[in-house]
């Protein structure tokens, strides 16, 4: 019997290869039946290809909750496109080129095409190979598109790219002005966490045998966060939508201790790896607004992030070039400190319960990203790769051409302030107001010497005054440069800074 069906089976490739003219390659970043090559596939003469890749979960130390999402959205979307009648090939392989010998093996020496990968490594690796790109579409913006609004300025301000992107696409724009009076709505938003506030219940996603099989592989258990199918990011957002746009804005910047998500809308995964195409998301958010479910200081605050932000972050990644990702213009050496890895090697409250929600889930939002990891790596002086690898292996949403420009010139401000005019250095204070850590921490943000002092506000200081013949001249820390002269302990405050740095290391403090 399985004799039989394996003649069979040879017999169907063999008909399946004189029928097949092109091989079709879907990296696992292009879960998209509707985007990139398969918008022109023809059933009948094309085979799509994917490769689940060793490399792709050996190597590094990558979190299991990331490689579950990633392996079994793409095992979900080959099984849904294998049932609407399309030829597959799932290869389980060493490398993706292997894999990609694997499927000439089976149909012929075809052409493949893909569409334009998402970092530098993959594009030489595919060119190489001969593959043949067609326009990378999960983005709103072409690449010679974004290259083109570079080139013609001065210094690369996120807040004019998104002007001209609300203009180009049309987005909240009324006669050429901003819907609602104003391009932005900062004013409004960033308020501190609020008190008595009851947050919706949180999305859960049921598993199926795919997602169990996969588990099984990755000998893990995952959560219930997030979706492995476009059935269930559809979910996400149109959930989203209903329980979480209007409250967006107000607290996009608030971290909270009852809640880990707050209003974020916890799409990055699926718009990242293509289970939601950035305009459907825009368009729902738009239709909910017009439908005046929600007010337009929420709805401005995420059209920024998804048509801002987002495509900004991927034009830099490309228009700054490959070696942009090794800048270290701070020369920050130190080697990666141990609370990253784990949650237990520190006595700060804030970066401890940051990273047991990354170990938990692998993912905070912008702010503990931003102000409290990155912020610590920056006024340690971590050495910026080291830094970025981490982030790149503990997140669930990471990416090299999204990874790459938040870390390094956003985060830790290692290109030297190409990208933003000023590093985002922050003490104790500004953690103590926008989230709820401060209370429950055996440190106080208000000191910056002796034992209880907070470690962000001694080394904050220390930051600025270690970097203040750089800083002094950048008109947008000045200020922050001139106040080390009201100190009148920075030599104590040296000393403790220096000792805070050898607690961390050592996971101590
Ligand atoms: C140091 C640092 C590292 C980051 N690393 C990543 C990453 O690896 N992957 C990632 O997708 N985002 C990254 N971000 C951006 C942002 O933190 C996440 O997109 C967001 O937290 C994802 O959660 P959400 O979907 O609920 O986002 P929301 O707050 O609901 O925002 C909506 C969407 O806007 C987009 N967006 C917002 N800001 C950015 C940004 N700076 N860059 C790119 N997209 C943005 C995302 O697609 C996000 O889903 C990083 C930010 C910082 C400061
Ligand atoms: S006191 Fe300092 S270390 Fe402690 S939670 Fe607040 S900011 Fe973090």
């Amino acid at each position: 019997m399985g004799k039989r069906l394996g003649e069979r089976e040879v017999l169907f490739r063999e008909v399946q290869k004189g029928m097949t003219s092109r091989i079709l390659y879907i990296p696992f970043d292009h879960l998209n039946r509707n985007k990139g090559v398969l918008k022109d596939l023809d059933p009948k003469t094309d085979v799509v290809v994917l490769v689940e890749s060793a490399r792709m979960t050996s190597g590094r130390d990558w979190h299991k909750e990331r490689l579950f999402f990633l392996i079994s959205s793409a095992r979900h979307f080959a099984e849904e496109l294998k049932a609407s009648g399309i030829k597959v090939e799932y290869i389980k392989a060493e490398t993706t080129i292997h894999g990609l010998d694997t499927a000439k093996s089976i149909y012929g020496d075809l052409p493949v095409y893909c569409a334009e990968p998402s970092s530098f490594r993959s594009f030489a690796q595919l060119t190489e190979y001969g593959v043949k790109f067609v326009t990378n579409d999960l983005f709103l913006t072409k690449r010679e598109d974004f290259f083109a609004w570079a080139k013609s300025q001065k210094t690369y301000v996120m807040e004019n790219f998104y002007r001209a992107q609300r203009v180009r696409l049309n987005i909240l724009v009324l006669d050429g002005k901003p819907e609602g009076g104003a391009w932005n709505f900062d004013a409004d938003n960033r308020l501190p966490p609020p008190k008595n506030y009851e947050w919706p219940e949180y999305l859960y996603h049921d598993r199926d045998e795919i997602d169990l099989a996969v588990a099984k592989d990755l000998d893990y258990e995952p959560t219930r966060t997030w979706a492995t199918t476009r059935k269930g990011a559809l979910a996400q957002l149109e959930y989203f939508i209903k329980h979480h746009l209007d409250g967006f804005g107000p607290y996009e910047d608030a971290v909270v201790k009852d809640n880990w998500a707050l209003h974020h809308s916890l799409l990055s995964p699926y718009l990242n790896n293509g289970l939601l195409d950035p305009a459907e998301a825009v368009s729902a958010v738009i239709n909910s607004y017009k439908q005046g479910k929600a007010k337009i200081q929420s709805v401005e605050a995420i059209v920024r992030q998804v048509i801002g932000w987002r495509e900004y972050v991927n034009g830099m990644y490309w228009f700054l070039g490959e070696g942009y990702k090794y800048k270290n213009g701070l020369n920050a050496q130190l080697p990666l400190l141990p609370v990253f890895r784990n949650s237990i090697a520190t006595e700060m409250d804030c970066v401890s319960s940051v990273v047991k929600d990354i170990e938990d889930r692998s993912w905070v939002h912008h702010i503990p990203r931003l102000m409290i990891l990155s912020n610590l790596a920056l006024i340690t002086g971590t050495n910026p790769q080291e830094f970025l690898d981490w982030m790149r292996e503990a997140f669930i949403d990471a990416s090299d051409w999204v990874m790459v420009p938040n870390v390094i010139g956003m985060g830790v401000h290692a290109d030297g302030g190409i990208m933003m005019t000023k590093p985002y250095a922050a003490g104790g204070a500004y953690i103590s107001r926008m989230t709820q850590y401060c209370k429950g921490c055996v440190y106080d943000p208000k000191l910056r010497v002796g034992d209880n002092a907070c470690p962000f506000t001694t080394l904050y200081w220390d930051f600025l005054d270690r970097h203040k013949e750089e800083f002094v001249k950048n008109h947008r820390m000045s200020q922050q440069v001139y106040g080390l002269k009201k100190l009148s302990d920075l030599d104590e405050l040296k000393v403790r800074a220096s000792q805070v740095i050898t607690g961390l290391s050592k996971g101590q403090i």
